[in-house]
């Protein structure tokens, strides 16, 4: 069931990003508060990476799934806010951490990448429309953040993440994407190996691409509604 709404979600990737003249996103299947055979499941029919908010949620899932046959290894985005008494251990379970949105989070992570894996590649993520109490730098803090990103060598600088105000009118939140890809173009021409505008989930993806998404998260289109998160 699970195979067949990645069908359908690659699908209507593959035909927006058609619609739009743009290359096929990079989809990232949000796991969230899902079970272990769950993410085995989307796995075994062919999904490789997988986006996670909490690190401690991640760290366990994954020694579950250790113990299950899958097809390949998966690449594992941090797309949660991140405190930086948790840096150490995202630096050593995360392929990515999405949410970079501040030099000592990075100077953190960069600290305690372990030397025995490739750097650790890093979105800044930009709150573009100043939401107030959202997570994010502003975008006029974006340069200085990504340069010192780049200065870092256990880091690799990828790009930019934005979640966009959640207006209920779709067409509303266009103009946060549309400022994303705008930082974007800026990020890349200064820095060579940005390649990743991460913006789109599952209600807006459509309108995300016709923007310049180049990588999707989306979790309840590929897994249904999430269970409600458990008392810590
Ligand atoms: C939960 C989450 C998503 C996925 O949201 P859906 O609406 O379930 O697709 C994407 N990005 C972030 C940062 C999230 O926290």
């Amino acid at each position: 069931m699970r195979a067949d709404r990645l069908r359908e979600v690659s699908e209507s990737l593959y035909n927006a990003a058609n619609a739009a003249g743009c290359t096929v996103p990079v989809l990232v299947a949000v796991s969230k508060l899902q079970p272990a055979t769950a993410i085995a499941e989307l796995a075994a029919a062919g999904q490789r990476d997988f986006g996670e908010n909490y690190v401690q949620e991640a760290i366990a899932k994954r020694q579950e799934l250790d113990r299950l046959p899958l097809p390949r290894p998966l690449v594992w985005h941090l797309i949660g806010h991140l405190q930086s008494n948790k840096a150490r251990e995202a630096a050593a379970a995360f392929d990515w951490v999405q949410t970079v949105d501040r030099p000592s989070l990075a100077e953190a992570l960069a600290r305690h990448r372990p030397a025995t894996m490739p750097p650790l590649n890093v979105l800044v993520q930009v709150n573009v429309d100043g939401e107030p109490g959202k997570h994010g730098c502003r975008p006029d803090e974006v340069e200085p953040l990504a340069a010192a990103i780049a200065a870092l060598p256990r880091l690799a600088l990828r790009g930019l993440m934005l979640i966009p105000t959640p207006h209920e009118d779709l067409e509303a939140r266009r103009p946060a994407f549309r400022a994303a890809h705008q930082l974007f173009d800026d990020l890349r021409a200064r820095h060579p190996g940005v390649d990743t505008l991460s913006m789109g989930m599952s209600d807006d993806y459509p309108v995300a691409l016709g923007e310049g998404a180049t990588m999707v998260r989306i979790g309840t289109a590929l897994f249904g509604a999430r269970p409600a998160r458990p008392a810590a």
